[in-house]
C-alpha cells in the first residue's frame, strides 16, 4: 500500500512499514519518525476498539511543522487539520488518497489524549466547524477575563449558570440593573 513512498523531511527516507497499535498497520520514516496512516487501515483498527466519548486535552512536547506538506502519494499539497480546540498540533490528510501524516509524537499523543479513537468524526467538515467555534469561544473569554480579570468572569460565569436556572430570570435581572438597592 506505501511502497516506495518517501519522506519529505531532509533525509528523504524510504517509508517503511510500522505497527502502530496491536492491529493498526502504517508507514514511518526512520529517519524522522513520521507517520503515514491510511484511514481505511484506522477504521479497521478502530472498528475492533470498544466504543468511547472519552477524551482529555491533547499535549505534546513534539515540535509540529508549519507549513502545507505534500502527499508522499500524490504530491498534492495536504490539508491541515485541527483535531483539538487548542491546537497543539494539526495533522495532515490528502483527502483524494485517504491518508494521514502524522510528525513524530503525534499518534502517541492522540493515543494518550483518547483522540486517536475520534478521528473520523474530528477530521469531518462538522467537526472541523466545531473545532473552529471552540477556538472562537475560547479566545473570546481569553479577552473578557484580560479585560474584567479572572475573579470577575468567574463570578459571571456562576451567576449565568445560576441566573438560567431560575424560573423567574427577568424578573431577577430587572432588580439587577435596578438602581434601587434592595438592601442595606
Ligand atoms: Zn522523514
Ligand atoms: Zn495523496
Amino acid at each position: 500500500m506505501t511502497a516506495n513512498l518517501h519522506c519529505d523531511c531532509a533525509a528523504h527516507s524510504l517509508l517503511k512499514p510500522t505497527t502502530l497499535e496491536p492491529g493498526l498497520f502504517a508507514a514511518t520514516c526512520p529517519d524522522c519518525g513520521a507517520v503515514l496512516l491510511k484511514m481505511d487501515d484506522w477504521r479497521r483498527w478502530r472498528g475492533a476498539q470498544p466504543a468511547s466519548d472519552a477524551h482529555a486535552p491533547l499535549a505534546t512536547t513534539a515540535a509540529d511543522h508549519t507549513r502545507a506538506r505534500p502527499c508522499p502519494a500524490c504530491a498534492r499539497l495536504m490539508e491541515r487539520l485541527s483535531v483539538d480546540a487548542g491546537a497543539a498540533f494539526r495533522i495532515d490528510r490528502c483527502g483524494p488518497c485517504q491518508h494521514l501524516w502524522l510528525d513524530a509524537g503525534e499518534w502517541p499523543a492522540l493515543m494518550q489524549s483518547g483522540l486517536a479513537l475520534h478521528l473520523d468524526a474530528l477530521l469531518s467538515d462538522g467537526g472541523q466547524r466545531r473545532l473552529q467555534a471552540e477556538r472562537l469561544q475560547a479566545s473570546r473569554m481569553q479577552a473578557l477575563r484580560q479585560r474584567h480579570g479572572d475573579a470577575c468572569i468567574d463570578e459571571i460565569v456562576r451567576i449565568q449558570h445560576w441566573l438560567a436556572e431560575q424560573p423567574h430570570r427577568d424578573e431577577l435581572l430587572a432588580l439587577l440593573r435596578s438602581p434601587e438597592p434592595l438592601g442595606p
